[in-house]
């Protein structure tokens, strides 16, 4: 998720630190912090503001003096964001300090388990997990220990660790977090990405996925998780500041557009223990949920989009009256909302005025208040009864992408929880979902891999003066998601309608060349669509098809067909929204628009 740093050298490692995590900045955070091996022990600093107040509170590094250090920027996911919270956090017995982005999954396991043995904690953290199964396995062995510990942690790390005993050692950890080492002959470094250490060194060391790198003054080795020693090839980065900051893309759309397989993963993932769906402290238990007799789903823009997928999966699987408003609307209507209704509230920033006002007033009725947002310890997390966050981690560009992938992916997991609870849908067929949503990053990876395909035939369609997106059920909600990405970011006007009501004022708008998108993954309305597709043909459109592999029947009808891996039917929304942040993207790209930031738009919208 968000920055590390570290550093092991001759010099005082604390303004490196700094200046590392200033680079990092870009990335989002909500706390940073440093830590730095003195004489007389570790030494910390932390804030909740920016960098700059941490410069301020150690003299741009002079009071903390020390040759070995790490640095972090934390996007939270577990605690709010704090000085307790924020990394590095130390071993009880503060011989370890450790900085981590990721998220420890089964930390709860750990926890209890360390709690038993009479640890006590400080943070409410998942991270501080690995400070004190550093103290459990440290038998004088820094580097036993830290194979021992990382041993027993599940889910996404990238880790910094120093150590008293050690003081030059610093030891690098990476599992599905970004984690790059610098070289140099005057200190070598750890960082999250280039940015960090472009300015100090071009030479670095790529860290995969399960090895370890252990850093001195003198030099870095690197081993695999058994301990085995491993050769590793020095790079010379060529990057300007600007593509590193971006991961090597061009944008920050595609970079997030890219990171969704780990993002949805990260987000279901870690609520599952073996079968089973836990939400952590989650008030709303089964007597409520029994209680409950209609849904809201409250949102705005792209989380709204969101909530129509919701509103079908919850109908299809609780059987409960669910309605999806708009938060603006909702908010001025005097909703019809008391003890036994559910209100289900999306914001990925956690601070869009209207959901909030929305959240306001759905308690003030005395509905029960869930919220999804991917910000930990926003406003709305804050307000609500209870939260579910995405961990979806920073989203920078103004078109969300792996934000509303990640909100669609906890209404899924939430309504299988519930309908697992009611026991309001057929057994086979919840669990049937359960593991086909198991299977959606590596289906989304499928759709990415093929991202050329989408990207040629963006070039030919060009720069349309206005096109239709039509769907039914599911395909419905996506298109409206699909549509509104491509105005948001390529200004090209653009319609979605539910297919069923073309008939019923839009065929008018059918002529000659004008190009309909005609979503068909939903598998019970397949022959509904192909008899849509046929009547805009009809009238002379150009039609470009989404289908689930398989369905041929439409390569006959459409001028172009997406083809997107099979799934379950309900399911089919986290995959069928992919092809189109593509397209999106790249119709965007050729019209040479700025598609990081949109006119007029921005990405927290804190005013009505
Ligand atoms: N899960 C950790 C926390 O909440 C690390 C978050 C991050 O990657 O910044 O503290």
């Amino acid at each position: 998720m968000c920055g590390i740093v570290g550093f092991t050298g001759k010099k005082n490692a604390a303004p490196f630190l700094l200046e590392g995590l200033e680079k990092l900045e870009y990335r989002g955070y909500d706390s940073a912090g440093i830590a730095v091996l003195a004489e007389n022990g570790i030494k910390t600093k932390k804030t909740v503001e920016r960098i700059k107040t941490l410069k301020e509170k150690t003299d741009n590094g002079a009071q903390l003096c020390g040759t070995i250090g790490i640095g972090h920027t934390r996007w939270a996911t577990h605690g709010a964001p704090s000085e307790e919270n924020a990394h590095p956090h130390l071993s009880p017995d503060a011989k370890f300090a450790v900085v981590h982005n990721g998220i420890i999954e089964n930390y709860l396991e750990l926890k209890e388990e360390l709690a038993a043995e009479g640890v006590s904690f400080k943070s409410e953290t998942d991270t501080e997990v690995v400070p004190c199964l550093l103290e459990k396995y440290y038998e004088g062995d820094f580097f036993e220990a830290v194979t021992k510990a990382v041993a027993r942690l599940e889910g996404s790390y990238a880790l910094g660790i120093i150590c008293t005993d050690c003081p030059d050692t610093l030891i690098a950890v990476r599992k599905f977090s970004p984690l790059i080492i610098g070289v140099s002959k005057e200190a070598n470094y750890i960082a999250s990405d280039v940015t960090a250490i472009v300015s100090q060194t071009k030479e670095v060391i790529y860290i995969d996925d399960g090895e370890i790198a252990v850093l001195s003054p003198e030099g870095v080795s690197f081993f695999d998780k058994d301990k085995n020693p491993l050769q590793k090839q020095i790079s010379v980065v060529n990057w300007d500041i600007n593509a590193a900051e971006k991961g090597g893309y061009e944008h920050f759309m595609m970079k997030e557009i890219m990171e969704q397989p780990r993002s949805v993963e990260q987000t279901v993932e870690s609520r599952i223990h073996g079968r089973e769906i836990i939400f952590e402290n989650l008030k709303l238990d089964e007597g409520k949920l029994r209680h409950i007799d209609k849904i809201d789903i409250v949102a705005c823009g792209s989380a709204y989009h969101a909530g129509v997928v919701g509103k079908y999966v919850f109908e299809e699987l609780l059987r409960i009256p669910t309605l999806v408003d708009l938060a603006s609307e909702y908010r001025y209507r005097n909703p019809l909302a008391n003890s036994k209704t559910l209100t289900v509230i999306i914001s990925q920033s956690g601070e869009t005025a209207d959901t909030l006002a929305a959240l306001k007033e759905a308690k003030r009725k005395g509905a029960h208040t869930l919220s999804i947002v991917n910000v930990v310890g926003s406003s709305i997390a804050k307000e609500s009864d209870d939260v579910i966050y995405t961990w979806a981690g920073p989203e920078i560009a103004v078109a969300t992408t792996k934000g509303y992938s990640t909100q669609v992916a906890v209404l899924y997991l939430f309504a299988i929880w519930a309908a697992r609870i009611l026991k309001s849908s057929d057994e086979e067929y919840i669990e049937s979902l359960f593991d086909s949503l198991r299977e959606l990053p590596e289906n989304i990876q499928k759709i990415l891999d093929n991202s050329e395909d989408i990207k040629a035939l963006a070039e030919k369609c060009g720069d349309p003066h206005s096109l239709f997106f039509i769907g039914r059920n599911i395909d419905y909600a996506v298109s409206l998601e699909a549509s509104l990405k491509l105005k948001e970011i390529s200004y090209i006007h653009s319609e979605a309608y539910a297919a069923g009501e073309l008939k019923h004022g839009t065929i008018s708008l059918i002529e000659e060349g004008r190009t309909v998108i005609a979503l068909a993954c939903y598998e019970k309305l397949f022959d509904k669509l192909l008899s849509n597709i046929k009547e805009v043909k009809a009238r002379g459109a150009n039609i470009i098809a989404c289908v689930t592999e398989g369905h041929s029947a439409v390569l006959s009808e459409a001028n172009d067909v997406i083809f997107i891996p099979q799934t379950h039917p309900l399911l089919t929304a986290s995959l069928e929204v992919i092809p189109f942040q593509l397209y999106s993207y790249y119709v965007s790209l050729f019209k040479g628009c700025d598609i990081d930031k949109p006119r007029n738009l921005a990405k927290s919208v804190t005013v009505e």
